[in-house]
């Protein structure tokens, strides 16, 4: 049976709930990330609709279109949605991404860091919200920030002073148990909070985990086709 938008958004949210229940956790602390990459703004709009304002995107190329599509689509006095990027950015695309993205789920390597730094200071007034995302693999080719190196890394980001340091981000591996890897999250977020206090988000839970998440103090779901179908 074919189960339209709002339904498939009720029920993730009535998960969401439960699973917040379960952990002892407030709803209110967790943010639901709707992930609308592979769909057109037409879904953007449908989820304003709904309620739900908070998008999450992985290309720039598609980002900014659809951001663009969606902000003039808006009715007079109508609030645009905050757009999260959430996926591997090449610094190339920095420039781009800065002009729709309030946050920046994907801090991954020092390269980033200085081109986000380079473009900011052009407008002394922008700020960026930030997680740094980090390699959860043993395969240090991998992206993200080794686990070893996130305190030296975390303290570059904190020299930035239009980047806000939310926290820690992390996408759970294939073929491993999802809990392993939010159980390393969650101790690299309290590591990162020894020395950056505010810097106590956690960007972390898909479609297919993020229950697991909530009981391991995520705070920020990324959440696609669970919610907004296949494509
Ligand atoms: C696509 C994507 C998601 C959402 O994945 P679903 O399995 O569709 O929920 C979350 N995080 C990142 C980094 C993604 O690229």
């Amino acid at each position: 049976m074919q189960s339209n938008l709002a339904e498939r958004l009720q029920s993730i949210q009535q998960r969401i709930d439960g699973a917040a229940k379960a952990a002892s956790r407030s709803k209110s602390e967790i943010e639901l990330v709707i992930v609308t990459k592979n769909h057109g703004f037409e879904l953007a709009l449908e989820l304003l609709a709904l309620g739900e304002n908070q998008f999450g995107e992985n290309r720039d190329q598609e980002a900014s279109a659809k951001a663009a599509q969606v902000s003039q689509s808006l009715a007079p006095g109508e609030l645009a949605p905050t757009w999260h990027f959430v996926g591997q950015l090449q610094t190339n695309k920095v420039k781009s991404m800065l002009t729709y993205t309030s946050v920046l789920h994907s801090l991954d390597r020092l390269s980033l860091l200085k081109e986000l730094e380079k473009q900011l200071v052009k407008t002394p007034e922008a700020t960026l919200d930030a997680f740094i995302e980090l390699n959860l693999t043993d395969d240090p080719n991998r992206g993200g920030i080794e686990l070893k190196n996130l305190l030296e890394f975390a303290e570059q980001v904190l020299k930035v002073s239009q980047i806000r340091l939310l926290g820690v981000m992390g996408v759970a591996g294939l073929g491993v148990e999802p809990a392993v890897d939010f159980a390393t999250i969650l101790s690299s977020s309290e590591k990162l909070q020894s020395i950056s206090a505010s810097s106590k988000y956690i960007s972390a839970g898909m479609s297919g985990d993020f229950e697991t998440a909530i009981g391991f103090g995520a705070t920020h779901l990324r959440i696609g086709t669970a919610i907004t179908g296949n494509r």
